[in-house]
């Protein structure tokens, strides 16, 4: 039994009588926008519609938050097409389908992909052939008649170029990292003696005191010789003078995720040693060039060469062992892909991360990170915490 609810806002005025809504212009809610540019990237692919169930995808969309849903989108630039353009979900959701999506009709069903697809009459439907299961779409195919279309990537294409809102949330995110990490440092809580796990809840909590939602990520901290492990997970071990501690987390803010990695050195000065200052010095180096080669137009692999030149001209080339950054928004990694075989161009919007890294195993690595947009003429870093080597007793 399928229950299409109109939450289109009915009005009726008196003859003359003008609605106060054509007299004040307002924004059209950020849904509109972005559907009616995938609209726009729906008729240039040949489809007739898009089935829309990756639930990131549903909510940059519809602005729908549930654990279960799916959106069709049909392709038309008439003035009705926007209006055929239906989001479904279970009965848990009705309620909040309301108050989140109140401008889309409303599909009540459990399996929300079939259900959409039974209801249109679409003939090319593309579907989110990155996010459905082989078993899933067993299940698509049996409730149409439709040609079924692989379309992966379309709204994840348009999700790179971020709109005003979704820049001020991502500032917000990247706020609450930075004043986490300043509060840490601060409580003296990067010192000998620490283990890692407490560093990394220490970092966690605070990005919640400054409104984040929760932390972006499982927070790294790697100290000393963990340091060369990339993504190594926090341990019981305490931190020690002369340890490289680096501190890759991020803050959740609104659905956007910041992304900020700082080394720092425990210990006196004395502690520091001549290596040490030397592959801090690359690895801000090779993130400063990587920086400075943002700007639209031009390709991401030509960022990661950027950072990486600087760290194979000086002998580290083979320990930058991963790709230079990432796009990042409501995936923590996200379009556009920036390594070296990526194909990306960078536009105006895009928020991506600069973060190489130089690793030595069993010694200890160093990474720095910023979150940046891409302006009209360059990029803008959204992380504001120092680059200095900072030494902590
Ligand atoms: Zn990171
Ligand atoms: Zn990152």
């Amino acid at each position: 039994m399928r229950r299409v609810t109109s939450r289109r806002p009915r009005r009726s005025y008196a003859p003359g009588v003008t609605a106060a809504s054509t007299l004040t212009p307002h924004p059209r809610p950020a849904g509109a926008r972005r559907r009616e540019a995938l609209r726009a990237a729906l008729r240039e692919a040949g489809l007739d519609a898009l089935l829309v169930t990756d639930l990131v995808n549903v909510r940059y969309l519809a602005g729908f938050t549930g654990s279960n849903a799916a959106l069709l989108v049909h392709a038309g630039d008439g003035p009705g097409d926007e209006a055929r353009t239906v989001l479904a979900t279970d009965g848990r959701y009705t309620t909040q389908a309301g108050a989140e999506t109140p401008d889309l009709p409303l599909l009540v069903e459990r399996a929300c992909g079939p259900a959409l697809l039974g209801a249109t009459t679409a003939a090319a439907v593309g579907f989110d052939s990155a996010h459905v299961t082989v078993d899933a779409l067993d299940t698509l195919t049996a409730a149409t008649a439709a040609d079924l279309r692989r379309a992966p990537g379309l709204v994840e294409r348009l999700r790179a170029v971020k709109d005003d809102a979704e820049i001020d949330a991502l500032r917000l995110a990247c706020a609450a990292a930075d004043a986490a990490l300043a509060g840490t440092i601060a409580a003296g809580a990067l010192a000998a003696g620490h283990t890692e796990r407490d560093v990394a809840r220490d970092l966690e909590e605070r990005m919640v005191a400054h409104g984040a939602t929760g932390p972006a990520f499982e927070t790294i901290v790697a100290s000393g010789g963990n340091s060369a492990i990339p993504h190594h997970r926090p341990s019981d071990a305490p931190l020690a003078d002369g340890d490289l501690v680096t501190m890759d987390f991020g803050a959740l803010v609104d659905g956007y995720h910041s992304d900020m990695t700082r080394t720092v050195l425990v210990g006196p000065e004395a502690a520091v040693a001549d290596w040490q200052r030397e592959i801090y010095a690359l690895v801000d180096a090779a993130a400063a060039a990587g920086r400075a080669a943002l700007r639209p137009g031009v390709a991401t692999a030509e960022i990661d060469a950027a950072a990486r030149d600087v760290i194979a001209a000086a002998g580290y080339g083979e320990y930058f062992v991963h790709p230079v950054g990432h796009g990042v928004g409501l995936v923590i990694h996200e379009a556009p892909a920036m390594g070296s075989t990526a194909t990306a161009t960078l536009e105006a919007g895009m928020t991506v991360t600069v973060e190489p890294g130089v690793y030595l195993p069993g010694r200890g690595g160093v990474r720095i990170e910023d979150t940046l947009v891409v302006t009209g003429s360059g990029a803008e870093p959204l992380t504001a915490s120092t680059r200095d080597l900072l030494v902590l007793g």
